[in-house]
């Protein structure tokens, strides 16, 4: 049985902050290296987390709109929430981070390879450049059958598909996001398994939300790199290889910058 989406609460003590050159040259040994992003990542663009600043949407929690049982309560409600949230992403342009992390998918050291994998559900990295994007919690612009037929299919730029029945068996439509406490679909989670990353850059995620949240702290245990760009402390931050404090769209671009340098390049030459 795949594992389900749920919170743990867990949190550990503060780390104390590393250097980007230290992140660089221990990433930079990596020959595949997954970048996993989470809603802190798009933050940065002006998409709101659902944590802290933004998580409240007209009152609601909006954790609790991401949900099965939100749903159920008023299909109206999420599908008002979720055509405002389809619109405001697609007025959102990626930022310099995004872009930045396009370049090192094409410019990583030689023989080295870039997976990038994340738990958001906006189109921002592929709008960036970034090539073979696995969307561990589904995308935002999907509408599927609510009653499992099987239907699913890409939206409209009106949404129009939410407004209509299920075109095969006429039950409700819904998103086809992966929501709190359901599995998350197979595709991905089997493609990440079998790319069997030996190091981790991990951007913009509470590490909060499992079981993509058990990924980085997995790695970090076996004694693989992992490295933790996050604006704040989180549950993973003390045992991170290397945690760079500070936000997406300012520390990547001078990250990415060195982890395709010539120096990092010449270091990766003389330990293989
Ligand atoms: P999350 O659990 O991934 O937490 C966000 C993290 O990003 C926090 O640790 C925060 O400190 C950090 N952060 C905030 N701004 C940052 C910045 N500018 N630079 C670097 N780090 C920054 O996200 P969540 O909001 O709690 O959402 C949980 C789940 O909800 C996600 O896994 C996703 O499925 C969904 N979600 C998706 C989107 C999206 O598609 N963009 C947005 C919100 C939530």
């Amino acid at each position: 049985m795949l594992p389900k989406m749920h919170h743990s609460d867990e949190r550990r003590t503060s780390p104390v902050p590393q250097t980007v050159d230290e992140a660089a040259l221990r990433l930079g040994a990596c020959k595949r290296l997954l970048v996993l992003t989470g809603a802190g990542m798009s933050a940065d663009a002006g998409v709101p987390t659902f944590r802290g600043e933004g998580g409240l949407w007209r009152g609601h929690d909006a954790a609790k709109l991401a949900a099965p049982e939100g749903f159920a309560a008023d299909p109206e409600l999420v599908w008002d929430w979720y055509r405002e949230r389809r619109m405001q992403v697609a007025a959102c342009e990626p930022h310099p981070g995004q872009r930045t992390l396009a370049l090192l998918q094409k410019h990583f050291p030689w023989p080295g390879r870039v997976l990038m994998a994340t738990t958001n559900e906006d189109d921002l990295l592929e709008r960036a450049g970034v090539a073979g994007v696995l969307h561990l919690h589904g995308s935002l612009f999907d509408t599927r059958c609510a009653d499992a037929c099987g239907w699913q299919a890409r939206d409209s730029a009106d949404n129009g598909l939410s407004l209509l029945p299920c075109p095969i068996c006429g039950g409700a439509p819904r998103p086809a996001s992966v929501w709190y406490g359901e599995a998350l679909p197979r595709g991905p989670l089997e493609d990440l398994a079998s790319f069997n990353p030996d190091g981790c850059l991990l951007i913009g995620s509470s590490c909060l939300v499992q079981p993509a949240a058990a990924i980085p702290p997995e790695m970090a245990v076996a004694g693989l790199p992992v490295v933790e760009v996050n604006s704040e402390e989180t549950p993973f931050s003390s045992i991170a290889t290397v945690h760079l404090r500070g936000m997406a769209k300012d520390v990547l671009p001078p990250l990415v910058d060195l982890l395709t340098s010539k120096t990092v390049q010449d270091q990766r030459r003389k330990l293989t």
